[in-house]
């Protein structure tokens, strides 16, 4: 049995050195990935409910590492922040998504918001606002065609420094809304002094959906307080028609899921938004 100890701890510590080393391998990786042109955006529908139109389309990165494949944002973001390298990488994503919408614009496609997801530390860059009017201004895009989002977590982090940062950001007409929304602690006096655009129903309350009926009063109550408070609801991983069908009976104003459709390359963006979406 000592024996047996002995091994696990060897194989334990093993395991956890090439843990370290393939962090550590990763994160100079990623520090060359900008560099490399190994990132690149895929992009997801968002539709209006009721007339069953894109809106809008959520920006998601990628990495495609020499070795490894395609790597998730779920590995790489939070290193990504650890690092500090999320705020040259939040720009990058920023330009490049606000580039592509104007590209789908330029290619004769009405104009779609397109979403970006802002990173706790992005949001505490003291550049920020200076960055996202600077990369309005060179790609042209209208401030009303940007949504920025943002974590509960985020916002509850330094009120005073969140709400500076917020009205810096809504002066400027950008499109904010809070992203996972229920997962999070916000207080409701905050939501209402906040000002933002939109909440996004995390997925966790929208997969056990239509038969889960804990998760069908929550997310009832998250689209009424939400009008109540002027806020448009956007129903975050919708995966079948029949969850589609009960959030319209709900009032829901958006939805975004793989049942509307996946994360996409441009090309495929660019053909969905000349479609009308048969619901
Ligand atoms: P998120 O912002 O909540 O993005 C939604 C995630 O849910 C995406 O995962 C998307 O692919 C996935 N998803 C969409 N529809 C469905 C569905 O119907 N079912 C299921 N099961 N999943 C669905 P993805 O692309 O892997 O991104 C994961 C997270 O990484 C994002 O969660 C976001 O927090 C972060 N992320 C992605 N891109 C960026 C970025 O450019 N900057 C920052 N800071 N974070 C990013
Ligand atoms: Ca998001
Ligand atoms: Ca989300
Ligand atoms: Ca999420």
């Amino acid at each position: 049995a000592k024996n047996c100890g002995k091994n696990n701890a060897k194989l334990y510590s093993s395991s956890l050195t090439m843990q370290i080393m393939s962090h550590v391998q990763l994160e100079v990786g990623l520090r060359k990935a900008l560099q490399n042109d190994e990132l690149y955006l895929l992009y997801q529908p968002q539709i209006d409910v009721s007339s069953a139109q894109i809106v809008g389309v959520e920006a998601l990165v990628r990495w495609r590492h020499p070795e490894r494949g395609i790597i998730s944002p779920t590995e790489f973001i939070p290193l990504a922040e650890e690092t500090g390298l999320i705020v040259p990488i939040g720009e990058w994503v920023l330009r490049t998504a606000c580039q592509q919408a104007m590209a789908w614009q330029q290619m004769g496609q009405r104009p779609v918001r397109v979403a970006v997801n802002l990173s706790a530390k992005q949001f505490k860059d003291e550049n920020l606002t200076q960055i996202v009017l600077s990369t309005l201004h060179e790609t042209g895009l209208p401030a009303e065609l940007l949504e920025l989002e943002l974590t509960e977590g985020t916002l509850m982090d330094d009120a005073r420094a969140t709400m500076v940062t917020l009205e810096q950001l809504r002066g400027i007409g950008v499109y904010l809304s809070i992203d996972d929304f229920g997962t999070g602690y916000s207080s409701m006096n905050y939501l209402k002094r906040f000002d933002v655009r939109a909440l996004k129903i995390d997925r966790s309350f929208i997969s056990g959906l239509p038969q889960d009926s804990e998760n069908a009063a929550i997310t009832r109550a998250i689209i009424a307080m939400a009008h109540g408070l002027k806020m448009a609801v956007v129903a975050e991983g919708v995966e079948t028609g029949a969850q589609l069908v009960l959030l319209e009976q709900f009032g829901c104003d958006m939805a975004q899921g793989y049942y509307l459709g996946h994360p996409s390359p441009p090309e495929s963006i660019h053909l969905m938004l000349g479609q009308q979406f048969a619901l």
